[in-house]
């Protein structure tokens, strides 16, 4: 598709070179030598995206990004810093002051830049379905299409920043497939509460054992333990026989509890779950695309005493208009008055809550341990009816199924 860019470099020649690269791709090209004259002319006329050199006079390309960025109008604006500049720091500040994305222009020539941009620019996440399964992983001939794995699914950005949504069975069958990439990773794990199914396989997650890796881990602190001390507390040398100090990358934490964060190269919105503990569900916003994923959840029926109106409100807003949503639909509807107040859902209130919200497609997640494929077949059969006649897409991932976001 034909865009917009604006390329900023007071060197005419790479400014010339980029130039006729992106004219001949077919894309529309404005081009500044001054990044005063590109902060004026991109605040009147915006364009898809913009490409700025680091080290210019008046304004460094890492000040135009933070400038551009206190501007309402222009949050869609995607930026690109094309920098000589390698050092990691150089990227870290570009990334801080608001870039999508930073790429070393010396180790590269235009036309690589270009497709590099392109691949920046388009809308090419992708979701890895690692593990489904809730409570406890289950295997044998009946959980084979569905998946045993406890919880696991994993986004990755155009940029290569990995996102893991929690760290069940799942996670091991996710890092077998990173370690034979075989490339550095910049990622973050977010947990969404310290139940066993999301947080007992961390320890297995190779990735975090190798030099050069860097991850966050994200998550709530939980009744006055730290989110760092529940993830050391399963690695304390007894409960597995290697503690996170001999963990190879670097790895960082953030407590987290309701709010806007600021994780990797996406804006991700949380809201605590209706589950004991503190249960975060989790909204990821990045180039106009939302992925929410949210478990474990319970939605009480309208007549229970438990219902809160407030809360599924709440709820409703936090998934709405999401690409694609994610979420606990533990029970059936026969099966759930026998587990009230369990922390988790029947289908028919997740289908009314997507359907409310206008959720486009709706995957249905953590499936109890007795639920063979056939019996999660039915569920599906039963959400595609709760649905039909509006415009909800209901689909239930299938073991290491991958799913491309530029396809929804
Ligand atoms: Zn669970
Ligand atoms: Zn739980």
């Amino acid at each position: 598709m034909r865009k917009r860019f604006a390329l900023v470099d007071d060197d005419p020649n790479v400014l010339g070179m980029l130039k006729t690269v992106f004219e001949l791709e077919g894309h529309e090209v404005t081009t500044y030598s001054s990044s005063l004259a590109a902060l004026e002319g991109v605040t009147q006329n915006p364009p898809d995206c913009l490409l700025t050199d680091i080290m210019m006079p008046e304004l460094d390309g890492t000040e135009l990004t933070r400038r551009l960025r206190q501007i309402p109008a222009l949050k869609d604006l995607c930026i690109v810093v094309v920098s000589g500049k390698v050092y990691a720091t150089d990227k870290q500040r570009a990334l801080d002051a608001g870039a999508n994305g930073f790429i070393p222009k010396n180790r590269t020539n235009p036309e690589s830049i270009v497709a590099e941009v392109l691949a920046l620019f388009s809308d090419t996440m992708s979701i890895g379905f690692w593990g489904t399964r809730g409570t406890m992983p289950m295997s044998g001939p009946q959980t084979l299409r569905y998946g045993g794995n406890t919880a696991c699914v994993s986004l990755t950005f155009p940029d290569g920043h990995l996102f893991a949504f929690d760290a069940g069975t799942g996670i091991y069958a996710l890092a077998g497939h990173l370690m034979k990439l075989g490339k550095k990773l910049t990622g973050t794990v977010l947990l969404s509460h310290p139940h066993w199914d999301h947080i007992n396989f961390l320890p297995f997650f190779t990735p975090l054992f190798v030099p050069g890796n860097q991850f966050e881990i994200v998550g709530a602190d939980q009744d006055g333990v730290s989110l760092e001390q529940l993830v050391a507390n399963q690695m304390d040398g007894m409960h597995f026989p290697i503690t996170p100090r001999e963990w190879g990358a670097r790895v960082s934490y953030r407590s987290i509890s309701e709010g806007v964060h600021e994780i990797g190269p996406a804006q991700v919105h949380t809201m605590l779950l209706c589950h004991p503990g503190n249960c975060l569900g989790y909204r990821v916003e990045f180039a106009g695309r939302k992925i929410a994923y949210v478990t474990d959840n319970e939605l009480f029926p309208e007549d229970s005493d438990m219902h809160s109106p407030t809360y599924v409100k709440r709820l409703t807003e936090f998934v709405g208009d999401c690409d694609i949503l994610i979420t606990d639909t533990s029970y059936t509807d026969e099966e759930y008055p026998k587990r009230i107040g369990w922390g988790h859902s029947a289908l028919s209130r997740v289908v009314k809550l997507a359907k409310e919200g206008g959720v486009k497609q709706l995957y249905l997640f953590h499936h109890v341990p007795e639920h063979t494929d056939d019996d999660i077949d039915k569920m599906l059969n039963q959400a595609l009816a709760l649905a039909s006649g509006s415009n909800l897409v209901c689909k239930a991932a299938e073991a290491l199924e991958t799913v491309s976001l530029s396809s929804v």
